[in-house]
């Protein structure tokens, strides 16, 4: 999956980056939903122990453009894991109350706990995405972020937290068919918002703004994949890959046995000889 990593400091063009998968994928759709299923399950192990553990933080990020995919990553890449260790936080325009502060203030609030894994619907890279393109503050303003967001993370990273940067890369052509299927079934209107042909119609500024995204902000502590997105079963396939090898890496060692077992065994065998004279 390190074909996929952006390194600390190289400079990314996304024409020279493919939202499909590569010509040699051996196996194919089949093989790899098969994989996903396989690595949900490694994934569910893999985070009971880090609760149990309560020693690691994991954080997920999820960007992309409309229909890149962000909420069926949640659904089918997080399918089986236990609700209960795994929360999603999602990123939409800021409250008033959110404005009046600095924009990591919203963001830093549900950063994981020990033993917890968050996992961001858009974030706080929205603050030189979205604001960016649409001049919501002034270049001065959204320029100095990209170091404010690099020393925010390197924070996190530095109080124990684990994080995976995901760009969903879709080609413009292939978010056309996601809209029109929306459109043609009236079951999908809801997730349709005619605002987003107006994002639409300023791609070209968006992958601008995606692209000095991804070539400032890709540290060693918390990097960036740029994952191809055009096929669904693709992209689940290399975030899963990316996650489940990324905690196996950490290592995660689940509280000892109980040394005392044994005699809370006999306590509970005993209590059952009372009530049975
Ligand atoms: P959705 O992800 O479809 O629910 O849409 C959420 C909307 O909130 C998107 O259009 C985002 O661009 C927008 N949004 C998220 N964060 C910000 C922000 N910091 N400033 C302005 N708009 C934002
Ligand atoms: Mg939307």
């Amino acid at each position: 999956m390190e074909r996929y990593q952006i390194k600390p400091g190289q400079k990314v063009s996304l024409k020279d980056w493919s939202p499909d998968p590569p010509r040699d994928f051996e196996g194919g759709k089949e093989s790899a939903r098969a994989d996903v299923a396989e690595l949900n399950r490694k994934l569910e192990v893999l985070q009971e122990r880090l609760f149990a553990e309560r020693r690691h933080k994991v954080l997920v990020i999820l960007q992309g453009m409309d229909t890149s995919g962000k909420d069926g990553v949640i659904r089918s890449v997080f399918d089986g894991v236990n609700p209960q260790g795994v929360k999603v936080a999602s990123f939409k325009v800021p409250t008033p109350e959110e404005l009046d502060r600095d924009y990591l203030w919203r963001v830093h609030k549900v950063v994981p706990g020990r033993g917890e894994m968050v996992i961001f619907n858009r974030s706080h890279y929205e603050d030189v995405l979205v604001v960016r393109v649409h001049q919501l503050v002034p270049p001065e303003v959204w320029k100095k972020r990209y170091d404010q967001i690099n020393e925010f993370e390197r924070l996190l990273w530095e109080t124990g937290t684990t994080i995976l940067k995901f760009f969903l890369f879709i080609s413009k052509e292939e978010q056309k068919q996601r809209l029109l299927e929306r459109l043609a079934d009236p079951a999908k209107h809801w997730k349709f918002n005619p605002g987003d042909l107006k994002e639409r119609a300023l791609w070209d500024e968006y992958e601008k703004a995606y692209e000095d995204v991804l070539s400032r902000t890709s540290t060693g502590y918390a990097p960036w994949y740029i994952v191809p997105a055009d096929k669904k079963w693709y992209r689940d396939w290399v975030i899963s890959r990316v996650l489940v090898e990324t905690l196996e890496n950490l290592n995660i060692q689940v509280p000892p046995p109980l040394e005392d077992a044994e005699t809370y065994r006999r306590q509970l065998l005993e209590e059952d000889e009372r009530v049975s004279p």
